[in-house]
């Protein structure tokens, strides 16, 4: 497909950063260009709106309430998705830096732990959700998210990536569908 084709031509790969012996793939080149990014985000909506998870064939329904995105790079993308579907926004933040009441999960990083926050009125039970950030590698950070999500009784109905390093089989950590533009073998 031509949109795949451009979007993965303008991933960027960065070896040795944030450290020595990681490549890590910059999405930025994407969003410098208007044109890709239209691309981009056409090519995202348009997959949710014609998925068989997300949209069954029978429902009438309104099909996705909540997107909800991962801190940092899932902030760039899921408010413009979100106002696509008619959705809420809701962030999932580092620890610490949303106001009010949170519910907390903690992931496991490649040194340590992390926790992630989200406020407990963002989502309310039978809320439907599509979960989204840049990249999912490991899986640790889609998962807690996850978990945050089904902790205030949203239904997940798919995980969204622009990239999915497949060989790292994140996507095995989470139990709803998971969607990748571009797999990395
Ligand atoms: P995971 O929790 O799946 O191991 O890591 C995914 C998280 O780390 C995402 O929030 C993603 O933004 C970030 N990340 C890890 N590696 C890369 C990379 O190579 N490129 C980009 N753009 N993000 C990365």
């Amino acid at each position: 497909m031509a949109d795949v084709e451009l979007i993965r031509s303008l991933l960027r790969p960065h070896p040795d950063f944030p450290k020595k012996g990681i490549v890590f793939l910059d999405i930025f080149p994407i969003m410098r260009d208007p044109v890709a990014f239209e691309v981009l985000i056409t090519h995202l909506v348009h997959h949710i709106t014609s998925s068989a998870t997300v949209a069954p064939v029978s429902s009438g329904a309104k099909k996705v309430d909540v997107v909800v995105g991962l801190d940092a790079r899932g902030f760039l993308l899921g408010p413009i998705i979100a106002l696509r579907l008619g959705a809420s926004f809701v962030p999932v933040r580092k620890k610490g830096r949303l106001p009010g009441e949170c519910v907390t999960a903690t992931y496991e990083k490649e040194y340590g732990t992390d926790s992630f926050d989200v406020q407990v009125d963002a989502i309310v039970p039978g809320n439907k959700v599509i979960v989204i950030d840049d990249l999912i590698a490991t899986g640790g950070s889609a998962k807690a998210a996850g978990e945050l999500v089904k902790q205030l009784g949203g239904h997940i109905l798919e995980y969204v990536f622009i990239v999915g390093l497949s060989f790292l089989k994140g996507h095995e950590q989470l139990d709803a569908p998971v969607y990748s533009m571009i797999e990395i073998d």
